[in-house]
């Protein structure tokens, strides 16, 4: 919702100052999915909003339901399609974040990567992808928010910034910081930004390879920002804010897989006490890499439990879905 716009409609109506933390209390909740059900507001009032301002800024075009994993097509007013993921498996209700419409990043193993770059996603419809999460389960709500969908949260700064501030906020979704995380693919300039920003939302970083070269083949943007730059940033934004950073990497057969990756992953993860290892089994995407198999994957793991890292394996979830990393595309 365009909260600006409310608040001038509420100030156009005369409506007493508490009413606009009234109406946007009840539309974080998800209680309602329209003005025409906000039964706590005069008939009149509703009436006058829903003829003037829309409510979410998305619509739901298709849900598809897995096992603790739900998937949503979400259409935006000018007819873009965007993804989001629900996820359900723990203590707090976690949700899937998208930043862009595509994305320009084109890693060769990502779905989102391959539909190519729209444009960035507004703050009001990066935050409607939870309400709208929240209307679903009203009166449950989700507690975890990963931006990790659709898109490069980074190569959309301000308006994710914006939207981190109102998930975050006591008078908005009311998530604690430590329960946002956002991933990037590296974009160095950022991660400094970021450390700047001394906040405690956790810091994912798309690694897949800690040779330059290898990195450069399946993540175009390490030409622009060489492992070097994005070790010194991570370094400094590890130094300055004491939190740890957790280095994404998916097994890709042939690609990062063989004992000198792995060597190499071992000698970046050990150079700073903070750098952590996601280890996640690559997703199935038309036209990417494939993943490891069995054994080549359990000795790469065997040999980072032998070098005594700090890393863990991350279970993939909603692959029956395509509803996991790197698979969010909008075919419709
Ligand atoms: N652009 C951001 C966030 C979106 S991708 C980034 O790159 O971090 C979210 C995560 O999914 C990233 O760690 C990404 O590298 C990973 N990912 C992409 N494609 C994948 C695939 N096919 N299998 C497993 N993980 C994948």
């Amino acid at each position: 919702m365009d909260f600006a716009k409310l608040k001038q409609l509420l100030q156009d109506k005369k409506e007493p100052s508490f009413r606009f933390k009234q109406i946007s209390k009840s539309y974080y909740s998800g209680r309602f999915d329209s003005f025409e059900n906000m039964t706590d507001i005069s008939k009149d009032l509703r009436k006058f909003l829903s003829a003037n301002l829309n409510y979410l800024s998305l619509k739901p075009i298709k849900t598809s339901v897995g096992e603790q994993t739900e998937k949503v097509l979400l259409e935006t007013h000018d007819g873009q399609k965007i993804e989001s993921v629900l996820m359900n498996y723990d203590e707090w209700i976690t949700v899937c974040v998208s930043s862009q419409v595509g994305c320009p990043l084109a890693c060769k193993f990502c779905a989102t990567g391959k539909m190519g770059f729209k444009r960035n996603l507004t703050t009001d419809e990066i935050v409607d992808q939870i309400i709208f999460w929240n209307q679903k389960l009203f009166p449950k709500y989700v507690g975890r928010i990963v931006l990790m969908g659709m898109g490069e949260p980074f190569l959309n700064w301000d308006n994710v910034i914006s939207a981190i501030n109102i998930i975050n906020s006591k008078e908005g979704l009311d998530i604690g910081v430590r329960k946002i995380s956002i991933s990037t693919a590296g974009v160095v300039d950022r991660i400094d930004d970021f450390a700047n920003l001394n906040t405690q939302i956790n810091l994912a970083v798309s690694l897949h390879s800690a040779d330059q070269k290898k990195r450069e083949s399946i993540m175009p943007i390490a030409r622009q920002y060489s492992l070097e730059d994005l070790k010194k940033s991570c370094d400094l934004y590890a130094k300055k804010t004491k939190r740890q950073i957790f280095f994404e990497y998916a097994l890709m057969s042939g690609v990062n897989d063989s004992l000198e990756d792995l060597s190499k992953i071992i000698k970046f993860i050990q150079s700073n006490h903070l750098f952590y290892l996601n280890i996640i089994p690559l997703n199935k995407v038309d036209g990417g890499m494939t993943p490891s198999n069995t054994n080549t994957f359990n000795q790469f793991i065997y040999g980072l439990e032998k070098a005594r890292i700090n890393f863990s394996i991350r279970k993939s979830f909603g692959q029956s879905l395509d509803a996991a990393c790197g698979q969010l595309v909008a075919k419709n």
